[in-house]
């Protein structure tokens, strides 16, 4: 069983990042600046955003953070997408996720002008995905297949079940799987999927994209498959400062003898999301 490091491989792309933004500046150009946009003080939010600020400095990006406090109205929140869509000086922007309930998401990514949209929830980009065409892919399903290829795990012909069908995870993922080039065979599985436990024991790769830790046990997984588990829950834990830890969507100790490759959570997907974000917000500076 090979353990996929996440960590080492999204230093890898970082390095290779921070080279090319180093050869840009010196030949004039400015650094990428990426933006993010933060709502309230959600705990993983605040997290996942400092992460993010802190990678743009790693490579070389100039980054800004915008803040609100929870109770920021939906037009404040689309007007400063206005303000960053015509910003010069912003070659792409985030607005993190989830917002308060108050604030209609689909309305702010729709918003965001698909040139920024740096983390490919835009229906254009999307729909650009689809369609076969040079996008932003979202920045997770991205940093799947990242690390899919840098492990050179044979895809070609392989079935592959994505249990999820997400916007921002499963559904994007499948597309990029079944692409040619990659050439999965993909099943996607959601809450109404039957026989899930059969169709999960056909995969060549398991990708666990729902939100339920430790939902995919061994009798889930063929002998030999690469399991991909995306799942980042918040379980309370007595052992650490913010008194939790998070746990995947994969039960680790029973699954792992089983596979050919893991990645484990911490330290798997998560790290390589934040690369993804990184190399779409290359992209748009090189494109404008
Ligand atoms: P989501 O929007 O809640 O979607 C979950 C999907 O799982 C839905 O399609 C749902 O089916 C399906 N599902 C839920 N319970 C199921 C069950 N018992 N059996 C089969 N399918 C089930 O979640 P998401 O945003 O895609 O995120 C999924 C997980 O990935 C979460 O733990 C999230 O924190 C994590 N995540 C991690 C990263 C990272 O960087 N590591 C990035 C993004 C997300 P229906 O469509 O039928 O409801």
């Amino acid at each position: 069983m090979t353990l996929i490091d996440g960590k080492q491989t999204s230093a890898e792309i970082k390095a290779e990042i921070a080279q090319e933004v180093k050869q840009m500046t010196s030949a004039g150009k400015r650094a990428p600046h990426l933006a993010a946009v933060l709502v309230g003080h959600d705990g993983g939010s605040e997290t996942y955003v400092a992460h993010k600020i802190k990678s743009c400095e790693e490579v070389g990006f100039k980054s800004s953070l915008i803040r609100f406090e929870d109770d920021a109205t939906e037009q404040q929140i689309l007007d400063t997408v206005a303000k960053l869509n015509n910003d010069p000086d912003v070659d792409g922007f985030i607005v993190q996720l989830p917002l308060p309930k108050h604030i209609d998401e689909q309305k702010i990514i729709e918003a965001i002008s698909p040139k920024k949209d740096v983390d490919g929830f835009h229906p254009v980009n999307l729909g650009r995905l689809v369609a076969g065409l040079d996008t932003f892919v979202s920045a997770t399903p991205s940093g799947i297949v990242d690390l899919i290829k840098r492990y050179k795990i044979e895809t070609s012909g392989k079935h592959c079940v994505i249990i999820g069908r997400s916007n921002i995870v499963g559904r994007p993922l499948s597309i990029l799987m079944s692409q040619k080039g990659i050439d999965a065979t993909v099943t996607v599985c959601h809450s109404r999927t039957e026989n899930l436990k059969e169709i999960a024991r056909t995969a060549d790769i398991l990708v666990a994209a729902l939100g339920r830790p430790g939902f995919v046990t061994a009798d889930m997984v063929k002998e030999g498959a690469a399991v991909i588990d995306v799942g980042t829950t918040r379980v309370p834990c007595a052992d650490t400062k913010s008194g939790f830890r998070l746990k995947g969507d994969v039960d680790f100790e029973t699954v792992s003898p089983k596979c050919s490759y893991i990645t484990p959570v911490p330290g798997g997907v998560g790290p390589m999301t934040i690369c993804s974000l990184l190399k779409n917000t290359l992209k748009a500076a090189k494109q404008r």
